[in-house]
């Protein structure tokens, strides 16, 4: 084994991609070891929609990138939410993408660019190769993986997804629960004139069997996300998506499916963000697992990333473990709020919601939090 590296991030995602990104800017020399091969490819666009709060981070650690993504994405200027049928609330804004809040672009986009980021800036990858051990001690970490190669690193920055080699080598628990209900999720791509982009929630959709729907549109396309009800065949509804999307996606004619998927709200948070020794930190998914809803998962992914890569260079490990754990543990609660107010289990919010539907011709504000609360009611207090 040759010399230790001074820090080794596990996982070319997302997350990997933008703490590789982080740390060659510190000066750090990272080295980026990823399972899967160079040209395999990703299916499904996942996280589409990137916060400012994501954009700007990007920019900082490579100039110009998150000025990119949000060029390359899309914004809107409508929402608009309805209550089985009828409108309950409609916002337009100003949507200049060099502004906007947010961009709405498929996560393999976002993926590619910082991958050209990474070549461009001189990150050292190795593809195809899955790290399978990781022995942390106080002077370093030792990483064997799957062909047997070995490297030294004085940190490893895991970034590894939901089933994280390193976190389970270093005995990390993932702690939480999993929504009994399941959604499925479509993406569909845009006409050939495509239509005007809204996000559009429909509570209790007539064409969906009075099953909730969230429309989101994306640079290319469009995220239909169904929430299912108990006894639903999920699987059954993502496979017959073609019957019922021109229903529910009027706008979009002749709906092509690009990519389906079902899943289940996961609200799950690593026990500790780095391990007894402070040589391994967790981030991203192989820290915690949030739902789409409210779009926290890559987002706050990308927090951690910029976050862990300055801990390793200013020896702040257990600040940073503190900080970014208390910053998913906030993730989870806005995203579990978000899930009740989704399933509405209790007989006085499900009677809450229905005033506020009855009651937002005349009052804005009910209009307005049945907009906000399928994201999370507390959404502008959570910082990703
Ligand atoms: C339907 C859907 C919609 C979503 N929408 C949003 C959204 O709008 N906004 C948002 O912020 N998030 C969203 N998310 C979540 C987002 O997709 C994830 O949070 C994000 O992909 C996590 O990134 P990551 O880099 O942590 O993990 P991953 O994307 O899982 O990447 C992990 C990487 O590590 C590699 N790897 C795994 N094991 C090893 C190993 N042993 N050795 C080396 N490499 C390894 C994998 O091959 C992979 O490249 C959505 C997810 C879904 C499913």
């Amino acid at each position: 084994m040759s010399a230790p590296e001074p820090v080794v991030v596990v996982g070319a995602g997302p997350v990997g991609l933008s703490a590789a990104l982080a740390a060659h800017a510190l000066g750090l020399r990272p080295l980026l070891l990823e399972a899967r091969t160079r040209t395999a490819e990703r299916p499904g666009s996942r996280a589409v929609f990137v916060h400012r709060a994501t954009l700007d981070r990007l920019d900082a650690v490579r100039p110009g990138l998150g000025t990119e993504i949000a060029a390359r994405g899309l914004v809107w200027d409508t929402r608009r939410t309805l209550w089985a049928g009828r409108q309950v609330h409609l916002r337009t804004y100003p949507a200049d993408p060099a502004t906007a809040p947010f961009t709405s672009l498929p996560q393999t986009v976002v993926e590619d660019l910082l991958r050209r980021a990474c070549d461009e800036a001189g990150v050292r990858t190795l593809w195809g190769d899955p790290v399978r051990e990781a022995v942390p001690s106080s002077e370093g970490v030792r990483l064997r993986t799957a062909s047997g190669a070995v490297h030294g690193a004085r940190h490893v920055i895991a970034a590894d997804g939901a089933r994280s080699a390193v976190r389970e080598a270093v005995g990390i628990g993932l702690d939480g629960s999993t929504s009994a209900t399941e959604f499925v999720v479509v993406d569909v791509a845009d006409g050939e004139r495509p239509a005007r982009p809204e996000r559009v929630f429909h509570y209790r959709h007539p064409a969906a069997g009075g099953r909730h729907v969230l429309l989101v549109p994306f640079q290319g396309g469009w995220r239909v996300d169904v929430q299912c009800r108990p006894g639903d065949d999920a699987r059954h509804l993502a496979a017959t998506a073609r019957e019922w999307l021109p229903a529910v996606l009027p706008q979009v004619p002749g709906p092509e499916v690009t990519w389906s998927s079902v899943y289940r709200f996961q609200l799950r948070v690593a026990a500790r963000f780095a391990d007894a020794t402070g040589r391994v930190l967790l981030t991203g998914e192989a820290a915690h697992l949030l739902p789409p809803f409210g779009a926290r998962g890559m987002n706050s992914g990308v927090g951690d990333a910029v976050a862990a890569a300055r801990a390793v260079r200013d020896d702040a490990v257990e600040a940073y473990a503190r900080e970014r754990r208390t910053a998913a543990e906030r993730n989870v609660r806005a995203a579990g709020a978000a899930l009740d107010h989704l399933l509405a289990p209790r007989p006085g919010l499900r009677l809450l919601q229905r005033s506020a539907a009855v009651a937002a011709p005349l009052w804005p504000r009910a209009g307005r939090w049945l907009d906000a609360a399928p994201y999370g009611p507390r959404i502008r207090k959570v910082r990703y």
